[in-house]
């Protein structure tokens, strides 16, 4: 379903009402799109009060910006983004940047800042398109300013860690009943995916965690000895499903009810990271953007996966939530396939 031409269609769960956002009869929710970008990442965020967030523009050159913009403006009804956040400086979460700004404008930009960057190609396109908008450093404990909309519970987006920080543990923070001897051992990481920032997005009760490409060892920071994320709604694996992220204990603290993977038709959705999720039992269905065709690989049963197709002829499907109006219930969907699920809000 695309706006523009919503019918208005309504999903009853237990007495409550989801209805997507342009629905005359109802109040706004919140809506997040998983763009495929082949196993890079850009995950698109349009609060109740139209404001959109960007979180990483996938690679260089014309795919996966037209992507971008293609479910910016057609599905999700954008002129611009208003907030772009580039989580670390790997060329699959900020290759796109400078490219999508031709295609549609990029109002402000955030980042976690260049000191001790381990940067890849295309970042000095992506400095010189940061220079031209506003630019902010975004640090452990900050938040992205976005406006309320009436009507509806405020929507927050904080950065729980970046550049290798974390937040100070608050009284809300509780310690972690799992002791860290429980993690895997993982080598020290020096690359910028060790950088990565971690943004925790609230709206009434509903929780998205995105920890872009944090890698084992940090991830055990994040939530040990104290667990600085709380449980959350939904999961946007890290790094893509690579078996370098994705700590069990991570996942067994957060305890997702819904995970999506932003994997490749080759990368990512590792067989240790695959058991970590269906280890869960609070995890009621795992999405992944593709089907990995590796021969024997672990996947999601097919009715939760976008696309089953290689890159060469992928159609680049996406997959979309819906939260509702008081985020008390989301919708999961994949447009293409038809697929729709409701699941409750913690
Ligand atoms: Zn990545």
């Amino acid at each position: 379903m695309r706006t523009g031409a919503w019918t208005c269609v309504v999903v009853v769960f237990v007495g409550l009402c989801l209805a997507p956002a342009g629905c005359a009869a109802s109040g706004k929710g919140l809506r997040i799109y998983w763009v495929d970008v082949e196993g890079g990442a850009a995950t698109l965020i349009v609060t109740p009060a139209g404001e959109s967030i960007l979180v990483d523009t996938g690679m260089p050159g014309d795919r996966d910006p037209v992507r971008i913009a293609k479910v910016a403006k057609d599905v999700a009804g954008l002129k611009a983004i208003d907030h772009l956040i580039v989580t670390h400086f790997d060329v699959d979460h900020l290759g796109g940047a400078a490219d999508l700004s031709k295609l549609m404008p990029i109002r402000r930009v955030y980042d976690p800042g260049d000191e001790g960057a381990v940067p890849q190609r295309s970042h000095d396109a992506y400095v010189a398109f940061r220079k031209t908008v506003p630019y902010t450093v975004l640090a452990p404990g900050d938040t992205v300013p976005l406006r309320a909309a009436e009507g509806s519970p405020p929507v927050r987006l904080v950065c729980l860690a970046a550049a290798r920080k974390f937040i100070e543990p608050g009284p809300e923070h509780k310690a972690n009943p799992i002791p860290a001897s429980e993690s895997p051992e993982y080598p020290e990481d020096p690359s910028d995916n060790a950088r990565s920032t971690v943004l925790l997005l609230t709206f009434g009760n509903f929780e998205f965690l995105d920890g872009a490409d944090l890698t084992g060892g940090l991830e055990l920071r994040l939530v040990s000895p104290v667990n600085l994320v709380g449980e959350v709604d939904l999961y946007q694996v890290n790094h893509h499903g690579l078996d370098r992220s994705n700590n069990p204990v991570l996942i067994r603290s957060i305890r997702p009810t819904v995970t999506v993977m932003n994997n490749g038709h080759r990368k990512g959705c590792g067989p240790k990271t695959r058991e970590a999720l269906k280890a869960v039992d609070s995890i009621k269905a795992n999405y992944q953007l593709h089907k990995n065709l590796a021969p024997g690989a672990d996947n999601t049963p097919d009715a939760f996966i976008a696309n089953f197709e290689p890159a060469e002829t992928c159609k680049a499907n996406h997959i979309e939530a819906h939260v509702a109006p008081d985020g008390s219930a989301y919708v999961v969907r994949i447009p293409a396939t038809g697929h729709e699920r409701v699941f409750k809000t913690k």
